[in-house]
């Protein structure tokens, strides 16, 4: 399967900035392209903007979030509708931030999921424990209901493994707990959605740096990553979606 690298840019970006870091991402990405997906997702006011560019040179245009019915009276939301119709091709859904800030419950990014997926947009699903999950020992528990929760049994999107403690921290999990978190969730994700294991994409996202890039993708079962802070600087992001690729000079 082919790995995934996504640039999630959160609340950052103006036309001219977010019009740079695109051009300079793309203008180097063609390499990589061979090997991997690349998707950024920019915040909502940059895609109608971004979409003509990325699309020029094959990377994907994300989304951050989308409501869950597709029209409506719900001031400031925008929909899995609103935004396949700007080229739009997968949408991060249960975002960590978006679950501590706007109070997002498993049940609503389930909604959400469904919407997406009937309007054609790959959802990518961020589900992750807390610190204080992780040294209670709960954080399987934790990761098994929000998989059973968010995911609607024919769910074929991708699953993004975020622990909360290492999201903006500047601390990446190893490699080796990588290894064993991800091994867990393809077996809950296998056992839930009924399918074979390791069918389904799973990205490790958290503090991911070029440095440590190339150790987390040759991890086994990891299917990409998804990357906060680092995927504001072309430099950094496209260290992170080289990393391990032989390219050619
Ligand atoms: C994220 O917010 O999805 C994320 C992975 O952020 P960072 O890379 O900055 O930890």
């Amino acid at each position: 399967m082919r790995q995934m690298i996504i640039g999630n840019w959160k609340m950052h970006g103006l036309l001219e900035s977010g019009t740079d870091l695109a051009r300079e991402i793309t203008s180097a990405i063609e390499p990589v392209l061979a090997a991997r997906d690349v998707v950024l997702a920019p915040p909502f006011t940059l895609l109608g903007h971004l979409a003509p560019l990325l699309s020029r040179h094959a990377v994907r245009l994300g989304a951050q979030d989308c409501h869950a019915e597709p029209e409506g009276a719900y001031t400031g939301d925008i929909s899995a509708v609103m935004l396949a119709d700007l080229g739009v091709s997968h949408v991060i859904l249960g975002h960590s931030e978006r679950r501590e800030h706007h109070h997002e419950t498993n049940a609503g990014i389930r909604k959400k999921v469904q919407r997406a997926r009937e309007h054609g947009l790959c959802p990518v699903v961020c589900i992750g424990e807390g610190a204080h999950q992780r040294e209670d020992k709960r954080a399987e528990a934790w990761l098994t209901t929000q998989i059973v929760e968010c995911l609607p049994p024919e769910f074929d999107g991708i699953l993004a493994y975020e622990p909360i403690w290492a999201i903006g921290t500047g601390v990446a999990a190893t490699p080796e707990d990588i290894e064993s978190r991800l091994t867990f969730l393809h077996g809950a994700l296998s056992r839930h959605l009924e399918t074979d294991d390791k069918s389904h994409r799973v990205l490790y996202g958290g503090s991911v740096k070029p440095e440590d890039a190339a150790s987390i993708l040759a991890v086994s079962g990891v299917g990409g990553v998804l990357v906060g802070g680092a995927s504001l600087s072309a430099k950094s992001f496209l260290g992170i979606a080289q990393a391990g690729l032989s390219l050619a000079p």
